[in-house]
């Protein structure tokens, strides 16, 4: 083969070279080489002093009703989408490029081979750092770029109501306002690489039990304040395409569903983007046209927004002005983006280099600063210098089953094979980490109690690795640990022995066992009062064990704080009924279960607030080696909000990390929950040291829905705000008249 490179023609040999230097420059800057804008020449729409509006506009008008048709809908998974998730072909008399989405919200995945395996959603907004949400958000755009991906389907943003939910650990969490902070970093990050962040699933998308046909149905006012919110905060972060779900929204299928397109999303938000289908949720053509969908996305061939589109467009039951306006919106975000004057990488020559290690690295930063240490007793953690031992237990721990762990199951997993590195198993980590002190660590699976205990007993510490599956298509069993991580479509590797009984063993045979949890949310823990350390890491993406041995050797803090209640039981938290989940059948109704949200407003904490219910960890809760003080806090009113000042200062010996969360009580004739995040700051302090932080309350901090006017409120009267490390640990207290 040769390929011709302006003009010269070149050997393949030399071509791959070149095209791989090039690619590693591009990656050793860390950002996607600017190609030089397009000559507006044959087509106008190139001329990059025009809007992107501007430029939609023309294009638009340039092109065949055929053309525009042909915009809408995707050909379909496979060889024909470069092993990607879709793909539309490129029009090059007109400019247009290749379309090629990709999933999903930890890095490039599908088919494709060589991306980095970032942590997921769940330990991304476990951070509380929107900046280093960004520059994860903008890895995974450099990547997907690089690979010829212009349209990146992330970030999902479900609220996580469910403890059980499958896909819990793609979402970041249970609080709108986290949620909304983190999506609209990772759009920014994604979107500052020419590439389309696409948030999902619009809405209320938040079970697996019978995915296609089950009805999430929820009041407007719960709608609004609690499930809505993070779609907001990622549309006016910039987010160029936004994909419905599956589910039906009060009945209606999400993606037909006109209140929720066009009424919300388009109306109300403004949202000048288009809206996808997630691929095979597109059940009709006319009405989903009307209530606003812009295009279908498919595992075959679109059907609906295919041929069958075309034929309601040629007998006027679909208006042209309606598919102009579904193309225009499509351009104007992908102009937005810069897809055309920086067109991503040609995507079927070129073979991406291996996970670049700066990724890596940030991919162990990011696991690391979302991983929440939630118990420490008599400072087991970090590691002392003293330690001639570790024992490491436990199936994920292991090189095969850290393949497994390091992530959830379903589209979103970044596969690892090929010539990606594989993961950094935690025993790999935690040994080579070791060696710089000159401990010895062993490693057992588990599979023997006896053995796990008689490991145990020889080392100094525990530390016993253990795993709860998540997938998506799937709800959880139960609150259990099982060690059973696997992809939808992948190979499993089921525990044989119950993590729960490894980790009961380990702790009778050696007091100082510390326990670290890989799992997609809540997990219950029957050995707690046994064990002298915990930690819960999530899926923590491929650099696992280095980012584990960082934490548990002390190199980093562990920075991560809940996105989400851990309860002591199922029966404890807010998802008590069937009607709530996984739904009942409606009479009347022949296509599917219904799952009342008759819990309203009290999703994670605000239910255990309102009802007095300890739960077994608090939302925003997570331990630092250090320890943090509070003190000077000043509430003044603003125009909008408020602005917020207080002081935190580390008062313990080391160096740490502290989230520093503020949570406003309205007055009680609103009926909201107790308190509600509004804001909050991590900070990084040396022993001894203090920082003075402003933080400013948007007008949102002090509004509620009216469902009698359809819009936001502020509710007059005293409104109180809380600061302090968690939501149940808040020292200040002031109030604000409204
Ligand atoms: C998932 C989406 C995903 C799509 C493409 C669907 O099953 O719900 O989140 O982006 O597949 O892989």
């Amino acid at each position: 083969m040769k390929i011709s490179w302006t003009g010269t023609v070149l050997p393949a040999s030399v071509a791959a070279v070149l095209l791989i230097l090039l690619v590693g420059l591009f990656l050793l800057l860390g950002i996607p080489a600017d190609r030089p804008a397009h000559e507006a020449g044959p087509c106008p729409w190139m001329d990059t002093s025009r809007t992107p509006d501007e430029r939609a506009g023309l294009l638009v008008s340039a092109m065949s009703l055929e053309e525009k048709l042909g915009e809408l809908y995707g050909r379909g998974m496979g060889p024909d989408a470069h092993d990607a998730a879709n793909a539309i072909p490129g029009i090059p008399g007109l400019c247009l490029p290749e379309l090629v989405l990709a999933d999903a919200g930890a890095g490039v995945g599908d088919g494709i081979q060589g991306a980095t395996a970032f942590p997921v959603g769940i330990a991304q907004a476990a951070t509380w750092d929107p900046e280093l949400q960004q520059r994860v958000g903008a890895a995974i755009g450099t990547e997907a770029w690089l690979r010829g991906i212009n349209i990146q389907l992330a970030p999902a943003v479900n609220i996580v109501r469910n403890p059980l939910e499958g896909r819990g650990f793609e979402y970041p969490g249970e609080d709108p306002y986290l949620a909304g902070q983190t999506a609209a970093a990772i759009v920014r990050g994604i979107q500052s690489r020419h590439v389309v962040a696409t948030v999902k699933h619009l809405a209320v998308n938040d079970q697996e039990t019978d995915r296609m046909t089950n009805s999430s149905d929820v009041d407007e006012r719960t709608l609004q304040e609690i499930h809505l919110p993070a779609f907001e905060a990622a549309v006016k972060a910039g987010a160029g395409a936004v994909m419905c779900g599956y589910n039906r929204v009060n009945g209606v299928f999400a993606c037909q569903n006109k209140d929720l397109i066009t009424g919300y999303l388009k109306d109300r938000l403004g949202f000048t983007g288009w809206a996808m289908s997630d691929w095979d949720s597109t059940f009709s053509t006319v009405t989903a046209a009307d209530a606003g969908l812009d295009q279908e996305m498919a595992l075959k061939t679109g059907q609906r927004f295919g041929a069958e589109l075309k034929a309601a467009v040629l007998s006027g039951q679909v208006p042209e002005s309606r598919v102009n306006d579904m193309v225009n919106r499509l351009m104007r975000s992908l102009f937005s983006v810069g897809a055309f004057d920086h067109p991503a990488a040609e995507p079927a020559p070129l073979t991406p280099p291996a996970t670049p290690p700066e990724h890596r690295a940030l991919a162990a930063q990011a696991a690391a600063a979302g991983t929440v240490l939630l118990k420490n007793t008599d400072g087991v953690l970090p590691l002392s210098p003293k330690i001639r031992s570790i024992a490491v237990i436990g199936q994920p721990a292991g090189e095969a089953g850290a393949q497994h762990a390091y992530h959830g199951g379903g589209s979103s997993r970044v596969p690892m094979r090929g010539d990606n590195p594989l993961v950094i198993s935690p025993f790999q980590g935690l040994k080579e980490r070791a060696a710089r002190d000159g401990i010895t660590v062993t490693y057992t699976d588990g599979a023997e109690l006896p053995q796990a205990a008689a490991a145990a007993r020889a080392a100094d510490i525990a530390v016993v690795v253990a795993a709860g599956s998540s997938n998506e298509g799937v709800d959880r069993p139960s609150l259990a640990l099982d060690n059973a991580s696997c992809a939808l479509f992948g190979p499993c590797s089921p525990a044989r022995t119950s993590p729960d009984r490894v980790i009961a063993a380990a702790a009778a045979a050696n007091p100082h066992t510390v326990v670290v949890l890989q799992s997609g949310g809540p997990v219950s823990m029957p050995w707690l009062d046994d064990v002298q350390g915990v930690l819960e890491n999530w899926f923590p993406g491929q650099e696992d064990g280095n980012a584990l041995a960082a934490v548990l050797f002390g190199d980093v803090d562990p920075g991560g704080r809940l996105p989400v209640t851990f309860p002591r039981s199922l029966a404890e938290s807010p998802i008590t009924s069937e009607a709530q989940w996984p739904g009942v059948q409606v009479p009347g109704d022949p296509v599917g279960t219904h799952s009342e949200y008759t819990e309203g407003l009290l999703v994670g904490y605000r239910w255990y607030d309102a009802k007095g219910v300890k739960p077994l960890f608090p939302f925003g809760f997570g331990l630092s080696y250090t320890r943090f003080a509070y003190s000077g806090l000043t509430v003044e009113a603003t125009p909008d909000g408020a602005r917020v000042g207080m002081t935190v200062s580390n008062v313990g010996s080391r160096k740490g990390t502290e989230v520093a969360q503020l949570y406003v009580g309205a007055p009680a004739e609103t009926a909201e929950p107790p308190r509600q995040l509004k804001g909050f700051r991590k900070v990084e302090l040396e022993p001894g040291a203090s920082t003075h932080l402003v933080i400013d309350l948007e007008a949102r901090a002090f509004q509620q829905w009216s469902e009698l006017q359809h819009h936001w409120v502020t509710g007059s009267g005293t409104y109180t705000i809380q600061a302090g490390g968690s939501s149940t640990s808040l020292p200040l207290s002031a109030t604000l008249r409204k």
